[in-house]
């Protein structure tokens, strides 16, 4: 297992940890100025900030700095109530793909959606196995044409928490069952992002990891679940603040042979969003060798 506590080298932004500097938004540029400052060397950003900076700014500079994406986030959602809405996402996730591949991410994350409208407040069925179908059918889809892009995706299972409304994924197991169905061969273009948040609790995670392999992670992602947890989506502890055994399933994953990034992925309204941004990266930096 490597050894973090040395340097910060393994260590990757994902760009919503700092989305907010003291309650206010914190532009992407700022966002990697901040990183090259305190020699963070890959970030993961979110489609959205990347959209407000601008895709030619950001690719610019993230190729300037030399900078690494540990992956891009995100794509998916693939559920829908028709064929309309239903290419519509197919094409919302070719965008995905052609802009991670235009700043050069490791992977395309993809949250693969629950049920139709739920996110909204109004789902349009009750019918969760149609939403994985769709699911699948939507990955094989998208998987065609990233393989010709060479962009592999990694699919993220959520918390079941998130079953209705962003995720019908929620397992490692069930991820790796779509990835066996789709890409038999592991040739690398269809893989997993670990998310301890989502997965720490899972009884199979050490036996689905060891399944995975090499081939099949593709991303690895930290933070810390706290107790008590006061908001699903946006209450993620620093790590070290919660329950989660990070250097347990780190090491699971790196005994498959996974050397990448360790990325630090905070959705926080009530604390980290509201602190600045300088003592935000700072204690990634101190946790990161302290606690991942
Ligand atoms: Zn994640």
């Amino acid at each position: 297992m490597r050894d973090f506590s040395l340097n910060h080298e393994c260590l990757s932004i994902n760009t919503a940890t700092v989305r907010k500097s003291n309650g206010m938004d914190l532009p992407l540029p700022k966002i990697i100025e901040a990183c090259v400052e305190r020699g963070i060397g890959a970030i993961s950003p979110w489609r959205d900030q990347v959209t407000a900076a601008g895709l030619s700014v950001v690719s610019k500079l993230v190729k300037s700095h030399g900078l690494k994406l540990s992956g891009y986030c995100r794509g998916g959602m693939f559920p829908a109530v028709d064929s309309q809405a239903t290419q519509a996402a197919e094409l919302d996730n070719r965008m995905a793909v052609d802009e991670a591949c235009e700043l050069n991410a490791q992977c395309l994350v993809l949250v693969v959606g629950g049920l139709p409208g739920a996110l909204d407040g109004k789902a349009a069925h009750k019918d969760i196995a149609r939403s994985r179908h769709q699911v699948h059918d939507g990955i094989a889809q998208l998987l065609s044409y990233a393989k010709s892009c060479h962009m592999p995706l990694a699919i993220e299972p959520l918390h079941p928490m998130y079953a209705a409304d962003r995720a019908c994924i929620n397992t490692l197991e069930q991820a790796l069952d779509v990835c066996d169905a789709l890409d038999p061969d592991q040739s690398g273009a269809l893989g997993v992002a670990v998310d301890v948040y989502h997965v720490w609790w899972d009884p199979k995670l050490q036996q689905q990891i060891e399944r995975a392999g090499k081939s099949r992670l593709l991303a690895f992602h930290v933070c810390d679940w706290l107790t008590p947890t006061t908001d699903m989506l946006n209450d993620r502890g620093m790590m070290g603040d919660g329950v989660i055994d990070i250097p347990k399933i780190r090491g699971w994953v790196e005994a498959q042979g996974f050397s990448g990034f360790s990325e630090v992925e905070i959705f926080s309204t009530g604390n980290w969003w509201q602190r600045d941004h300088s003592h935000v990266l700072d204690t990634c930096i101190a946790r990161h060798k302290s606690f991942v």
